[in-house]
């Protein structure tokens, strides 16, 4: 049985803002799926439908087999959160948090001690978790927060924005956590991010959203696949079209090459970059050229013709 199985799902906001448009996508137990996409995108949203805090408004989607919108409150038993926003209550000790949290998923008191020690070992917290969660650091306190959304053993574990507003040296220890938990395979993970790294680094499979459409759904090394092994990027002055239609003639530049703006991204199949280059100033088309490998930011930019980085 699918972990998740999401069908025409929707979200129309009161107001009218229509934050997620008939979507479908499944995800298999034990895979790590991710919803990529930039801000306003409708990733929240769905998280929220899949997690039963938003009603959708057309669609279904059901979660291990119980469907959000008929059987909430089993829908909701088989999945834990870690939201943008923390949760835990610095006030309190880390063990007491993740009490309270197994508490109300029923989890026995004793099996929740016995977690939260091996969750406090795996997440590197035991000598922390019987501090005030107010005195850790801000990364100490995101992995307090994924051992929260542990304890409960979820099969599904939803991520949203897990890295988001961390510096760069937290984010990466998170990283690493995050990419371990790929090991619990009995574990499904649906995270979402803006972050393609994150993306291409810890999915499986990766569904990039754009104003509320899945605009593509693959794995990462499938979407890249698509722009080939390489592709060269270049600025160009004045006709855009005109210049891709030379680099076409010229067998440089296939279909799949596309402008943006005065941006032209080509992607290379049968071609050298070294050839392509050497093209690219034959046609008097010099302006900064640069080749490199693609990166899902192309695969996003291709398809929405906007970049990733900017709408973030
Ligand atoms: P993401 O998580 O990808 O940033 P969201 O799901 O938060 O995207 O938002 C998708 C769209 O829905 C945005 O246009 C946002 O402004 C809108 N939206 C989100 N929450 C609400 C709400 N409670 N009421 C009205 N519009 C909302």
């Amino acid at each position: 049985m699918n972990a998740i199985e999401v069908t025409k799902l929707g979200k129309t906001y009161p107001g009218g803002v229509e934050a997620v448009k008939s979507i479908d996508f499944e995800v298999a137990a034990g895979e790590v799926f991710g919803l990529l996409g930039p801000n306003g995108a409708g990733k929240s949203t769905t998280v929220g439908m899949l997690t039963t805090t938003i009603t959708p408004t057309a669609g279904s989607a059901r979660l291990a087999g119980f469907d959000v919108a008929e059987e909430p409150l089993s829908a909701r038993r088989m999945s834990s959160v870690v939201f943008q926003e923390p949760v835990i209550d610095r006030s309190l000790t880390g063990r007491r948090n993740l009490e309270i949290h197994a508490r109300l998923w029923g989890v026995e008191p004793r099996e929740a001690e016995a977690r939260t020690d091996e969750l406090a070992a795996t997440l590197g917290l035991t000598e922390l978790v019987d501090r005030p969660a107010g005195t850790l650091s801000g990364g100490e306190r995101r992995r307090l927060e994924i051992a929260r959304a542990l304890v409960s053993q979820p099969r599904v574990l939803f991520l949203d924005e897990p890295t988001v507003g961390l510096d760069p040296r937290i984010r990466a220890e998170l990283l690493e956590v995050i990419a371990s938990l790929r090991n619990r395979t009995e574990m499904t993970v649906l995270l979402t991010t803006h972050y393609l790294d994150e993306a291409e680094r810890l999915c499986d499979r990766v569904a990039i959203i754009h104003a509320g459409r899945i605009v593509a759904l693959d794995t990462p090394a499938v979407l890249l696949a698509q722009l080939g092994r390489e592709l060269v990027e270049l600025r160009v002055d004045g006709d855009v079209t005109g210049a891709l239609a030379s680099l076409r003639d010229r067998g440089v530049a296939g279909g799949d090459a596309f402008a943006v703006g005065s941006r032209l991204t080509v992607p290379l199949h049968d071609t050298s970059s070294g050839d392509a280059i050497a093209a690219i100033h034959d046609l008097g088309l010099a302006g900064a050229i640069s080749a490199r490998q693609p990166t899902l930011d192309d695969v996003y930019l291709r398809l929405t013709g906007d970049t990733l980085a900017a709408a973030a």
